[in-house]
């Protein structure tokens, strides 16, 4: 059976070539054509020989999302639906906002954590994706994009599923993010619902990477309706968790907070938010709840003016908020719309 070198580590590469008899170097410049240059076969790595080439053409292969569909939002937001070697489908998106590009990339096909307001959530968890999985994403997207001269700028693990759950493979992605690619760290965001044990994890074993709490509640009686996973994981915890996360200088955590008419954009939820923040470094990120299909109804958008006092009362206590504009709700791109291109 060949092997799949995009399903290798570097040393793992570099084992792999010196088993067919060649140099380390020689690893070094499969992995720059793999993840720099971003060849999919081994007729493009023109500076190995001849014969090396038909060596590993007879031994190995790199593999490859195929593209099945793309689609462009009247605000430039881009979704691209991939297939994977076993047929199962991912989504990414491509978010253009001022000078950033920013890609949204996918960790599992579907997703255990069951949140209400969420349509990938709806799927329930079809598979875990491989290391190489996640990081094709961004192979694949920066190649279809690399004509027009544009440049992914920011990677945000926000995609289908929840990374944390799927934590070995979600940071050996990262680590080839960051050491093949070259890809900055402090560019990289990876979103969670806060699964405590790995928020710690995170802390001591991973790469120093942006961290973003999807929190969307101030009491556990609200999260454990909309979010399942603070059953386990309760906001007091959590918040604990947050506070002592190591931040690289000058960083800070992200709060992401949907908002939901008549269920957590209340004053009171506003002034409980300031409170479970203190002492922590971080931003506010608010978004308008994305009405989703025809399936979950349930939630609604709160008004506009509802939307700027809660904004102000957060601002008023000093911290930084951003009103997130909803990107590529017309080819549901926009958060929480991930996996409604799935077939099933
Ligand atoms: S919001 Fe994120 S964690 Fe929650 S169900 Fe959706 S994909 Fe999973």
């Amino acid at each position: 059976m060949k092997t799949n070198l995009k399903a290798l580590s570097a040393k793992e590469i570099s084992e792999f070539v010196t088993e067919l008899g060649q140099s380390p170097y020689k690893a070094r410049q499969i992995i720059s054509w793999i993840y720099k240059k971003r060849a999919i076969s081994f007729e493009e790595m023109t500076d190995l020989s001849k014969s090396f080439r038909e060596q590993l053409k007879k031994t190995a292969f790199i593999s490859n999302l195929k593209l099945l569909k793309k689609q462009i939002s009247k605000d430039g937001t881009q979704k691209f639906l991939f297939e994977l070697e076993d047929k199962e489908t991912i989504e990414s998106v491509l978010i253009p906002d001022n000078n950033r590009l920013t890609l949204c990339i996918s960790s599992q096909i579907g997703c255990a954590m069951g949140c209400k307001f969420c349509m990938t959530g709806k799927l329930g968890l079809r598979r875990h994706l491989k290391s190489y999985e996640i990081i094709d994403q961004i192979i694949a997207v920066q190649k279809l994009i690399g004509d027009s001269g544009l440049k992914i700028t920011n990677i945000v693990l926000m995609g289908m599923g929840e990374p944390l759950h799927n934590f070995d493979e979600v940071i050996e992605a990262i680590r080839r993010i960051t050491n093949l690619t070259g890809f900055p760290k402090r560019k990289i965001t990876i979103s969670t619902v806060g699964i405590i044990p790995k928020i710690f994890e995170l802390a001591e074993k991973g790469p120093q990477i942006n961290l973003a709490i999807s929190l969307n509640a101030t009491t556990d009686k609200i999260r454990n309706k909309i979010m399942p996973v603070n059953k386990k994981n309760s906001l007091e915890k959590l918040m604990k968790a947050c506070r002592n996360f190591p931040l690289a200088p000058g960083r800070r955590i992200t709060f992401e907070y949907v908002l939901l008419a008549e269920i957590n954009d209340s004053k009171e939820d506003g002034l409980r938010l300031v409170k479970l923040l203190k002492g922590i470094k971080s931003k506010v990120n608010l978004i308008p709840y994305n009405p989703i299909g025809k399936t979950i109804r349930v939630f609604r958008k709160p008004s506009d003016k509802k939307i700027l006092v809660f904004q102000k009362i957060l601002q008023n206590a000093g911290l930084t908020v951003t009103l997130r504009k909803s990107k590529g709700k017309d080819i549901s791109a926009a958060c929480g719309q991930l996996g409604t291109s799935h077939d099933s």
